[in-house]
């Protein structure tokens, strides 16, 4: 069996239409499954459809977040509450095209890939800046951390049941999908798609949300930033001390004319600059430690929607 999940956050005016299409995708495939909603404490109808769409359809599952956990969130209790041999995702705003789950599926199953992934070749509707933003970041992620990150990957995949187990075992707080799903391997086979545009809503990340993100990703799977700082630290020691060699020749030389202040001025703001930006990078390492040791729940689900009754969880 293949589960299928669906995070929504705001998404009414999606549910139907999705939980319509991937259905009839996957009975005309011939393959069975299971889709499981999650609503992401959306302030709209969308629970209300979902719950809508489960009590008529049998193999659809719900969970109601009690507010909003971010996607990453979703996708971990997808994961957790998915009972197929085989798992995928996708969003509700169908912007990863479904007609790609039956090749996917049929690659795992025929060709022996632990995972088929997708990533998109364009980035077509997406404001430029926020592309250049994107490459850089993918570029400089790939250069300073273990994983493979893949330019264009989407959250769009379909795995086996070992893999949503090894990722299930990374219990983190701080989700950064793209890294996991690197970090536990396995054999990945990459699928290409045109991006395809929002068929209604509007996309829930800003530009600032995504900046966020990606530093939160950069924390999460590297400690380049640390090293960098250490070496700064190294370079201006190794400054002071030639400084330090060049104004004693000097004063020896031609006596000690006092003048510098525009000089001094400058390096005191510089050093002082450089170590609030070292100490704020040791700072973003120390709030992920402390947010990780408070071992809280990634999410809360309030109700979980299954084809039988309502329950209530946690
Ligand atoms: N989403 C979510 N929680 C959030 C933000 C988004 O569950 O806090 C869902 C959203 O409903 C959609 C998917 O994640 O199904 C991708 O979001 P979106 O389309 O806004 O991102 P984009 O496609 O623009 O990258
Ligand atoms: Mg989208």
């Amino acid at each position: 069996m293949l589960s299928v999940i669906i995070p929504a956050y705001n998404e009414e005016a999606m549910i139907e239409k999705a939980s319509s299409v991937i259905s009839k995708l996957l009975v005309d495939a011939d393959i069975s499954s299971e889709l499981i909603f999650i609503d992401d404490g959306s302030k709209d109808k969308t629970w209300e459809k979902i719950i809508a769409i489960s009590t008529e359809n049998s193999g659809i599952r719900g969970i109601h977040f009690s507010r909003n956990f971010g996607k990453e969130a979703t996708i971990y209790a997808g994961l957790e509450h998915s009972q197929g041999d085989y798992v995928a995702m996708l969003d509700a705003d169908l912007q990863d095209p479904p007609e790609l789950l039956d090749e996917m599926y049929e690659a795992i199953i025929n060709e022996g890939y632990d995972c088929v992934a997708t990533r998109r070749v364009t980035r077509k509707g997406e404001p430029p800046i926020r592309s250049f933003f994107a490459r850089l970041f993918y570029r400089l992620m790939n250069k300073i951390s273990q994983v493979d990150m893949v330019d264009g990957a989407r959250d769009y995949r379909l795995m086996t049941r070992q893999m949503v187990d090894s990722i299930l075992s990374l219990k983190e707080y701080s989700r950064f999908s793209k890294g996991i799903f690197g970090w536990v391997g396995y054999q990945t086979k990459w699928l290409e798609y045109e991006n395809v545009e929002r068929v209604a809503g509007e996309t829930k990340w800003s530009f600032w949300k995504l900046f966020k993100y990606s530093i939160d990703g950069i924390v999460a799977f590297s400690t380049f930033p640390l090293d960098i700082a250490a070496f700064i630290g190294v370079l201006l020691c190794l400054a002071a001390f030639v400084f330090l060699i060049v104004l004693f020749v000097q004063t020896l030389a031609f006596g000690n004319p006092v003048s510098g202040y525009p000089s001094t001025l400058c390096i005191i703001l510089f050093i002082g600059g450089i170590q609030l930006l070292t100490i704020g990078i040791l700072g973003k390492y120390l709030a992920k430690t402390y947010l990780e040791t408070k071992k809280r729940p990634i999410y809360i689900a309030k109700e979980v929607q299954t084809n039988e009754t309502t329950s209530q969880e946690k």
